[in-house]
């Protein structure tokens, strides 16, 4: 379990770490909390011959509000989420969702946009994002690049972020009127990755009726995805028990989940359902006040 040999460097700010980055395209790597990257280094998964520590660059690690929008520094640790008391008032899916990764260690080193850039299908931001209609920035000395997260996540472990990029941001719009977010989360043990996981954030109209819905599944296929299918099924609809129900099995249909040491295809088909009915009634629960 010993990496093969790589240089460093600690670049002070954006710009020198892109350049670097441009310089050295293919061979170097961003390290930011180091908490999926170090790992795959030790099994010779990933040997890059450097690695570009951007733990010192400023401005990339807080979490603002601009107008209705949310930025999140793509620095920005889990624990820094869970404790953002703006972000979680208005979001309290990003709470939840920040207190159920790992355990204290990850979460004080652990980044949202190395979670995001590293793209492990059983990583829970991904489906969250989704689930949000949030967009992702990137940088490069070309300039910024900004891209819905539906749509960023190509495939298991990839995105459509180039070696020369850096992710510097999360941009979620702040959902309007009456809505509410959950993710639920199925895991073995406490701050496990996900087995299955359900993330919803829908908004409700003055007829008591869902005017805007997001679902996003984590671990149930390639990548995370948006369960597009379910959220037609919901859209305009009263979210009683039928129509949640209903659309639970859109999400299962629409999962490719495969058989491994967490359980036969068919079981996490049945939790894809389990998950997003919990998820519906705690979001319609939440929006409702
Ligand atoms: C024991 C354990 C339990 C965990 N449990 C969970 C869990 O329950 N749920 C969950 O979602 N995750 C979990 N994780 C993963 C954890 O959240 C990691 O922190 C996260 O996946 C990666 O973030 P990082 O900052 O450590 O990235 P790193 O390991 O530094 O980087 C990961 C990848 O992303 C790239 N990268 C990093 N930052 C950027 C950037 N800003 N721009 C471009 N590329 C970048 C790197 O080059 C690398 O390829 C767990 C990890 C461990 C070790």
């Amino acid at each position: 379990m010993i990496p093969p040999a790589f240089d460093y460097v600690r670049p002070a700010d954006l710009g020198e770490a892109l350049r670097i980055l441009k310089e050295r395209e293919g061979d170097a790597k961003v390290l930011s909390g180091g908490y999926s990257l170090l790992p795959l280094m030790k099994l010779r998964l990933a040997q890059p011959a450097l690695l570009v520590d951007i733990q010192d660059v400023g401005g990339i690690d807080g979490i603002d509000r601009t107008g209705n929008v949310f930025r999140i520094g793509g620095r920005a640790t889990h624990r820094r989420i869970l404790e953002d008391a703006s972000l979680g008032s208005v979001l309290p899916i990003m709470r939840d969702v920040a207190a159920g990764i790992g355990d204290p260690q990850i979460r004080n080193w652990g980044t949202i946009g190395g979670s995001v850039a590293h793209a492990d299908p059983a990583a829970d931001w991904p489906a969250v994002l989704q689930a949000l209609h949030a967009s992702i920035v990137v940088q490069s000395v070309a300039g910024e690049r900004v891209v819905p997260a539906r749509g960023f996540f190509i495939d298991a472990f990839q995105t459509g972020i180039e070696p020369d990029e850096i992710l510097t941001e999360i941009r979620i719009p702040v959902p309007a009127g009456r809505s509410g977010g959950s993710y639920q989360k199925l895991e073995r043990r406490a701050g496990d990755f996900s087995t299955v996981g359900a993330a919803v954030q829908l908004t409700l109209g003055s007829d008591g009726r869902v005017s805007a819905i997001g679902i996003g599944l984590t671990a149930v296929g390639d990548a995370a995805f948006a369960a597009t299918e379910a959220e037609g099924v919901l859209h305009g609809a009263e979210p009683g028990d039928e129509a949640i129900r209903g659309a639970a099995a859109a999400a299962s249909r629409q999962s490719r989940p495969g058989t491994d040491s967490h359980g036969p295809a068919e079981y996490k088909l049945a939790m894809v359902t389990e998950m997003t009915v919990r998820a519906l009634r705690a979001a319609v629960a939440r929006a409702q006040g």
